[in-house]
């Protein structure tokens, strides 16, 4: 008989294939486990002993399964965005699923942004480019999980707005959920006793809870996993290079129409058509390499110095790496041209322009951040 073990911290069915996912124990503790009868899965047990917690993702079906559950609870929603990869961490129809539930929207990784970009005009950009995805936000916060900048006065604003009610932290993964929330813990005390791990109701999705203290909860679902996302096309040391750790240092290209620029080998972008020499600011990981050469000559270039001069990928990933696919815009004002989870280009109006990334990640062009 096939019995599920479940982990006696989260409730979640203990499992020892992905690390990634929910109820993820390594064999060696599953054996240790059974012999004391208490078995933890690896997010618990770091919990429990280091105060840490880790992330987990769910896939699409078991975050919205999650979401539902949400409408049914009355609770701030502190959604949570990378602002680095804005478009990557938008959860669209995230108002069905939270019900009448007022949701506060969190743009995390503020210290990537350049400091000369003012922080109320980016709190504005971010409410409209929500309220074009129609979210709807009564509150726009930005802070940085990482350096713990404004971290304080987002917790302040998370009382002030809560109003006698739970806390639902949500956002696709990657966006700093867990090390958003391990500042909190962090913050909030001497603490073991105040983290409660406990099952959510019905379910075996697990939850990690912090107790406020009114009585209420401060409660971190998993991060849903975005399909889109770069960081599923490079692994290991060529995902670190793409990116960004540091501030970004934008680098501003004087091009003449018909000529292209690599990024690596991950992307590519084609200046097609519009007058000479304008200026195209990159925002992207300040030690991706990046290379230009004319538009007529740039396929073959790629094809000769792929996973070579034109690294990441390294040369050992080529044969899993997409074919790059080609988007064109034509530009009527000032806009970015994104590479969702790799950054973006602002390119001036009246241009037409091409970016290249690997087939399944998303290029898009939208109202001009900075
Ligand atoms: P989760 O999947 O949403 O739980 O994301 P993690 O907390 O695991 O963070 C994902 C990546 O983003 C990690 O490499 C973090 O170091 C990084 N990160 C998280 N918060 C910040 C931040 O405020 N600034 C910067 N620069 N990086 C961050």
């Amino acid at each position: 008989q096939n019995e599920e073990i479940r982990c006696i911290g989260c409730g979640a069915v203990i499992q020892t294939e992905n690390p990634d996912e929910l109820g993820y124990t390594p064999n060696s503790a599953l054996e240790k486990g059974k012999e004391s009868g208490e078995i933890y899965c690896q997010r618990c047990f770091r919990l429990r002993h280091y105060n840490e917690i880790m992330p987990v993702s769910l896939t699409d079906d078991d975050f919205l399964a999650l979401l539902n559950q949400i409408r049914d609870a009355n609770a701030l929603i502190v959604y949570l965005v990378d602002v680095f990869d804005f478009n990557g961490s938008l959860i669209p129809g995230l108002h069905r699923f939270v019900g009448d539930n007022p949701i506060m929207l969190v743009g995390n990784k503020a210290d990537l942004l350049p400091n000369s970009l003012r922080r109320s005009k980016l709190k504005d950009w971010i409410r409209q480019r929500s309220n074009e995805a129609g979210i709807r936000p009564i509150d726009v916060e930005l802070v940085s999980a990482k350096t713990n900048e404004s971290v304080d006065d987002l917790l302040t604003n998370i009382n002030k707005y809560r109003k006698d009610r739970d806390v639902y932290v949500v956002g696709v993964t990657n966006v700093g959920k867990s090390t958003l929330i391990n500042q909190i813990i962090r913050q909030n005390t001497g603490i073991q006793e105040l983290i409660t791990t406990s099952r959510f109701p019905g379910t075996t999705l697990d939850k990690i809870t912090i107790d406020l203290d009114d009585g209420h909860e401060l409660v971190d679902t998993p991060g849903i996993i975005h399909k889109e996302q770069m960081a599923h096309y490079l692994k290991g040391k060529d995902l670190k290079v793409v990116q960004p750790q540091k501030q970004i240092k934008p680098k501003v290209y004087q091009l003449n129409p018909e000529q292209t620029l690599f990024f690596g080998g991950v992307a590519r972008f084609d200046y097609i058509h519009g007058d000479k020499k304008h200026g195209f600011t990159v925002y992207v990981e300040n030690n991706l390499f990046i290379h230009r050469t004319k538009l007529e000559n740039a396929d073959n270039f790629y094809d000769k110095h792929f996973g070579e001069l034109l690294t990441p990928p390294s040369k050992e990933s080529i044969d899993d790496f997409p074919e790059l696919e080609r988007f064109e815009f034509k530009t009527e004002r000032k806009s970015d041209l994104v590479f969702e989870g790799l950054g973006w280009i602002t390119v001036p109006e009246n241009v037409t322009v091409a970016g290249w990334a690997p087939k399944g990640a998303n290029v898009l062009l939208r109202r001009a951040m900075i």
